[in-house]
């Protein structure tokens, strides 16, 4: 199944595939750049991922060291994606930025460590200090 999304102003607009995964990030820079406590992903493949307009990017190392590219709208500044240089592939597309936030289910939480208190977790999803080891990761997942 398809799924689309776009930023506020409608410049950036994309298509997808369904997702292989994805979660809650509570780490300091995707807080900065969600407008509230967390960041939340959805995974697909970047083959799978058709953008139309144009994005600006923000580049950042993560706490790994490897380079995350973060795109947002420069028009209305809605964050769209993020790919991360160690991960080539995937992108990560912000679940905010869906036209149907419903159709993203979360599996993880990462970076819980430095949620703040106010930004409740859903119980029922595991929970890692910082980013999860690929055989940590939930089932669904590896
Ligand atoms: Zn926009
Ligand atoms: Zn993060």
């Amino acid at each position: 199944m398809a799924i689309d999304g776009g930023c506020l102003c409608g410049r950036v607009r994309y298509q997808c595939a369904a997702e292989s995964g994805g979660g809650h990030c509570h780490c300091i820079d995707c807080r900065k750049t969600s407008g509230t406590g967390h960041g939340s992903h959805m995974i697909v493949a970047e083959d799978e991922f058709a953008l139309e307009g144009t994005v600006t990017f923000y580049e950042k190392p993560a706490d790994s060291g490897n380079l995350i590219r973060r795109a947002f709208c420069a028009e209305c500044g809605s964050p769209i994606y993020s790919t991360n240089l160690g991960m080539p592939g995937l992108v990560f597309v912000r679940a905010s930025s869906l036209d149907d936030p419903n159709l993203f289910k979360p599996q993880m939480v990462v970076y819980a460590n430095r949620a703040a208190h106010w930004d409740v977790m859903d119980p029922a999803l595991p929970r890692f200090d910082g980013m999860p080891k690929p055989d940590e990761l939930p089932e669904s997942m590896r």
